[in-house]
């Protein structure tokens, strides 16, 4: 029990909100309907007891050290059409681009000299990277910087594309589920995608021994707090490695962009909630919670985030790669934005390091990490 003065109890006669938050930190489950009570009666007294509780279960696993991926925004072709992503197939108006292999490795090399030990290639879906070209991209990583991590993040293919790129090198996979629930997915994707192919990809990838990451959009349209709890009960039934949740941000250039943007509260609260349901999970403040709020990323940390993915993409392409309007970041050299970010989570008591960041209950047989013990950078 806690001595919390919360006045927003889930019944006149059970347990309280506050109750509920210490439930769910030591079992690291709550029923569907806690879950929504959670959601629906938080305030800032109670979100404040979440990310308390947050924080101590981040902290028992990773200590103080926040964890860098060096992003690589390599095309922002896409044959797909997604309702809500600035890159979509029908979006006319966008300035398409494509990486070359060595231009790939230009940033890795660059990443590497600023203390990144994990690379997250990232792209529309674009047949112009065959899964051939995907791997002999992975290997030539992998033999360049034996010390680093590859997270890949191209989207929904076969399970034999995923074991090609397993088989060269590749660690991590990036897929957000979006949504768990197959009505909702329908609002925000065209027909010929489903939300069963989307959780075949994701089961494969777990199968295959990727550390997995999925995730969704807070505030999509349509959402609603039955959505939210299907989808945190999804997310603890997958056991991924990783959880990447931030707002919707609309994009001008798609059917949604009269849409009302996700809230920085509710996707705080979101946060504090996956950081108790998986104690050891990789949960970047992403940088769509940096657009929405010029201390957005901090409080993503401060509400139990612990991975921030600061761009590793030539400045050339950075404003290409739009998938929701007003993304910051768009100028920085690779160098400015690390030391921005390495800056900004000092200040509030956290250190970017020097380290792969596996996850904390998936021991990579053999993995050599980059600097032993994890290590600040310094300037
Ligand atoms: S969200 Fe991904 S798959 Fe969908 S259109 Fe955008 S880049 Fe393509």
């Amino acid at each position: 029990m806690t001595n919390l003065a919360l006045n927003n109890s889930f019944s006149p006669s059970g347990p309280s909100l506050a109750d509920l938050v210490d439930r769910l930190a030591t079992s690291q489950t709550l029923e569907p309907a806690e879950l929504a009570a959670l959601i629906e009666g938080r305030d800032q007294d109670l979100a404040d007891y979440l990310f308390q509780k947050a924080r101590q279960a981040r902290q028992e696993h990773y200590g103080a050290a926040i964890y860098a991926r060096g992003l690589i925004e390599f095309t922002n072709h896409c044959k797909n059409d997604c309702y809500y992503c600035g890159i979509r197939a029908s979006n006319s108006k966008a300035d398409r681009y494509r990486l070359t292999s060595e231009e790939i490795l230009s940033c890795c090399q660059a990443g590497h000299e600023l203390g990144f030990r994990t690379f997250v290639l990232q792209g529309g879906e674009d047949p112009y990277y065959s899964p051939e070209k995907i791997a002999a991209i992975v290997q030539e990583i992998k033999s360049r910087f034996p010390d680093c991590a590859i997270t890949l993040s191209v989207g929904e293919k076969s399970r034999e594309d995923y074991k090609l790129w397993r088989a060269a090198g590749a660690e991590r996979y990036l897929l957000r589920h979006e949504t768990h629930n197959a009505e909702h997915y329908q609002k925000l994707h065209p027909p010929k995608m489903s939300r069963d192919n989307r959780l075949r990809c994701l089961q494969d990838l777990k199968e295959l021994g990727y550390q997995v990451g999925c995730g969704f959009m807070v505030g999509s349209p349509g959402q609603t707090t039955a959505h939210l709890v299907e989808d945190l009960l999804f997310i603890k039934s997958l056991g991924p490695q990783m959880v990447g949740i931030g707002p919707f941000i609309p994009h001008q250039d798609t059917p949604f962009a009269q849409a009302k943007a996700g809230s920085l509260e509710l996707t705080l609260f979101l946060l504090g909630l996956i950081r108790l349901l998986i104690p050891t999970v990789l949960l970047p403040a992403t940088t769509a919670l940096g657009t929405i709020s010029p201390t957005g990323r901090e409080m993503g940390v401060l509400a139990g985030a612990n991975v921030v993915m600061p761009n590793l993409s030539p400045v050339s392409v950075r404003a290409k790669y739009l998938l929701y309007d007003n993304k910051i970041c768009l100028g920085e050299e690779a160098a400015e934005c690390r030391f921005c970010l390495q800056n900004r989570l000092a200040k509030i008591g956290y250190q970017l390091v020097v380290h792969r960041g596996d996850c904390a209950q998936f021991p990579v047989p053999g993995a050599v990490l980059a600097s032993g013990p994890a290590v600040g950078l310094s300037r």
